[in-house]
């Protein structure tokens, strides 16, 4: 096992590991990778089934469609994946609570994550209870299978780890990290199919555009988002 210690680790639970590290390998995270600002570690759960098929589905207990992948080998893989400390354990699963910025902040901020994929129906219910997995969505929506909100959430922490982006400040003022959403943006040339740019963006007054900046982002929050609106009126209030 790794020394996790060196850097942020994403471990990954599937039985695609060949999904990995597919856009992760790209751009920024690519480029993080390379560097080993993080790691990336996937591990096989068809190697921890324990007959010879290597089966790590079932049908359900009460019927119905589809299969349900066996606690036993969900649970031995867990034991391979946490053996060093690494965690926390995250389930990926629509029935979990949503991922969030903060969340991620909170994760980027760890040594890493150990997380599951499900496929089929998902996990027997008490591998997710005995391993206290920290059930987590991408969002009100059903996937095939965890792999693609495995490699979403991963996404979301890496360009947080130190060195990862390259100006630091481009974070401060993004969406959800004052509360908001971000205020539109702009760039040459400023006049496009008679479009202009707005006059004040132009206008080299920092205090005006920053103030024109704040009115926008609490306006497509207002319009667009009214549960963060009400969220950023109350912190303020
Ligand atoms: N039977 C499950 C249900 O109705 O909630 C859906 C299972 S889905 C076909 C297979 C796997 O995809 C899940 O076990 C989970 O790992 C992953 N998945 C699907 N939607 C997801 C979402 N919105 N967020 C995170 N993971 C998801």
């Amino acid at each position: 096992m790794t020394d996790t210690t060196e850097a942020w680790t994403a471990r990954i639970l599937t039985l695609f590991p060949e999904m990995f590290p597919g856009p992760l390998g790209q751009s920024l995270a690519g480029k993080a990778l390379e560097k080993g600002i993080w790691r990336l570690e996937t591990l096989q759960i068809r190697d921890f089934a324990c007959d010879r098929h290597r089966t790590v589905d079932d049908t359900p207990f009460g019927g119905g469609a589809g299969m349900v992948m066996r606690p036993d080998v969900v649970d031995a893989a867990l034991a391979a994946a946490t053996a060093d400390g690494l965690g926390p354990a995250i389930y990926l699963t629509p029935r979990g609570r949503l991922l969030s910025q903060g969340l991620v902040e909170e994760l980027a901020a760890g040594p890493g994550m150990v997380l599951v994929c499900g496929r089929y129906e998902g996990l027997d219910e008490r591998v997710i209870e005995a391993r206290q997995l920290i059930e987590v969505s991408l969002g009100d929506f059903v996937l095939s299978g965890g792999e693609p909100a495995a490699l979403a959430l991963i996404d979301a922490c890496v360009r947080l780890l130190p060195g990862v982006m390259g100006a630091e400040e481009t974070l401060d003022e993004e969406s959800f990290k004052t509360g908001l959403l971000e205020y539109p943006h702009y760039t040459r040339p400023a006049e496009w199919n008679e479009r202009k740019v707005p006059e004040v963006l132009m206008s080299g007054h920092h205090e005006k555009i920053r103030a024109w900046r704040q009115t926008q982002a609490e306006e497509v929050t207002r319009s667009r988002r009214p549960d963060l609106w009400d969220a950023y009126k109350k912190r303020g209030a």
